[in-house]
């Protein structure tokens, strides 16, 4: 048995675009592997996700989800192959691994599949071994044994979930995210320039963050992290630097109230109006929802004396499926003569910060700023750490820019509070 404590190593897709950069990472792993047990998972290189889905799109306008999740599993699969050679230039015992040969098994929703188990004897036995597993991130099996994927950005959690069923925490390693940032920030720094690296974040803030658009992490990623107490930090893929690390909670978080703020974009909304009181209706057109595999967003419903409103937010990308199965369960309950509304082109502005558990006033500051700069909120929803409001998307950079400079996020932590 070896003591030392295993790390996974996590490489994204614009880190790995070329051979020359897929080079810089392998040396990353080089230097990692002297002193750790060590497991590389990689994305797809480049924009190779996106150029694959092009061709399905080429071949047909409505792509099979499973042979779609056949053809985008070949482009993490390219990366851990070219990986595993460089490294063993370096002179590495490096397997190359699809997601099922690192035991990842999934449910069988092809494209958006949920990770139900890691098997991770071979992983063990590979680094008793010596040798670095290189893992096919963003992939696994389904129970039958079909390739699935699971979600766009979904390396991040193939990287967690493989860290949280090594018990990397416990051997005193962690799992290091590199990408084309060197940490999280308080803002996208591609939309706001004044945008400030946090040198630490807590779960829970990081949770909130990935959850209304922060890309830099997947949301699942982050909630294996938490379930599983899996230490974790993003940093650049080509810069040393510390980067950030995500912690379970950090006192003195608590005189921050905002921390960041975040954009989610390309939404939809459907309204239904003047749908019969008591929950039987809604109960319908919500399972008929999740039937087409429609992921709802936010829901919103007002009463009036006779009949209630109902309205949700979707991606762009689920706005005609949704539309449909509404559409669907209403006319199959009789509602022929029902009001379907659909906007488009949406975004959700967010500010999150645990601080806004004991800090009043922060809906004020971020209602009034938006209102200032003339940008129209058109829906409002929040959490105990998180305020959002619904915005239209050609405004939406802008927000993102007024909301920063209004809670003085580039300025660091103690700008809000004195
Ligand atoms: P990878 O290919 O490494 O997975 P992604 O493109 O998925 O990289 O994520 C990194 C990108 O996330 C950054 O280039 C940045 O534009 C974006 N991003 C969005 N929000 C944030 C944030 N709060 N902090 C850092 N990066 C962010
Ligand atoms: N290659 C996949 C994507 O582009 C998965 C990932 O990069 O994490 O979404
Ligand atoms: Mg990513």
């Amino acid at each position: 048995m070896n003591a030392l404590p295993i790390v996974v190593q996590k490489f994204g897709g614009s880190s790995l675009a070329d051979p020359e950069r897929l080079a810089d990472c392998a040396e990353r792993a080089v230097e990692a592997s002297r002193n750790h047990r060590l497991v590389v998972v990689v994305s797809a290189m480049g924009d190779t996700t996106n150029w694959l889905m092009g061709l399905a799109g080429e071949v047909s306008s409505n792509p099979d989800r499973r042979a779609l999740d056949m053809l985008l599993a070949t482009g993490e699969q390219v990366s851990a192959s070219l990986m595993a050679i460089a490294l063993q230039a370096q002179g590495i015992r490096a397997i190359p691994l699809a997601g099922a040969d690192a035991g990842i098994r999934t449910d069988d929703l092809h494209g958006r599949a949920r990770i139900r188990s890691i098997e991770s004897t071979r992983l063990h036995d590979l680094m008793d071994d010596g040798a670095v597993p290189v893992v096919a991130g963003f992939q696994g099996a389904s129970e039958i044994g079909d390739v699935t994927t699971i979600g766009r950005g979904g390396s991040d959690t193939s990287a967690v979930a493989i860290a949280a069923s090594l018990n990397v925490g416990a051997t005193g390693g962690r799992c290091d995210i590199f990408t084309d940032v060197d940490g999280v920030y308080t803002a996208d720094p591609r939309i706001v320039k004044e945008a400030r690296r946090l040198d630490r974040i807590s779960v829970d803030e990081m949770l909130e963050l990935a959850s209304v658009g922060a890309g830099v992490l997947q949301e699942r990623a982050v909630v294996f992290a938490r379930r599983y107490n899996v230490p974790l930090r993003v940093l650049h893929s080509r810069k040393d630097g510390r980067g950030t690390e995500i912690l379970r909670e950090a006192p003195e978080m608590e005189r921050n109230p905002v921390v960041g703020c975040a954009l989610r974009m390309e939404l939809g909304r459907i309204g239904v109006r003047g749908l019969p009181k008591g929950a039987a209706v809604q109960a319908a057109m919500f399972k008929a929802l999740s039937a087409s595999g429609v992921m709802v967003d936010d829901i919103v419903q007002t009463e009036s004396n006779e009949s209630l409103d109902v309205a949700f937010t979707v991606g762009h990308a689920d706005l005609a499926e949704a539309r449909d199965a509404v559409r669907g369960q209403i006319e199959s309950m009789g509602l022929n003569d029902l009001d379907l509304e659909v906007e488009i082109g949406l975004a959700k502005i967010s500010v999150v910060g645990t601080g806004m558990r004991s800090h009043v006033g922060i809906a004020g500051v971020m209602f009034d700023s938006l209102d200032q700069a003339g940008i129209p909120i058109m829906n409002i929803t929040t959490s105990e750490i998180r305020i959002s409001c619904l915005i239209p998307q050609d405004r939406s950079e802008e927000g993102l820019q007024t909301l920063h400079k209004a809670f003085g996020l580039e300025q660091g932590v103690e700008s809000v509070d004195g």
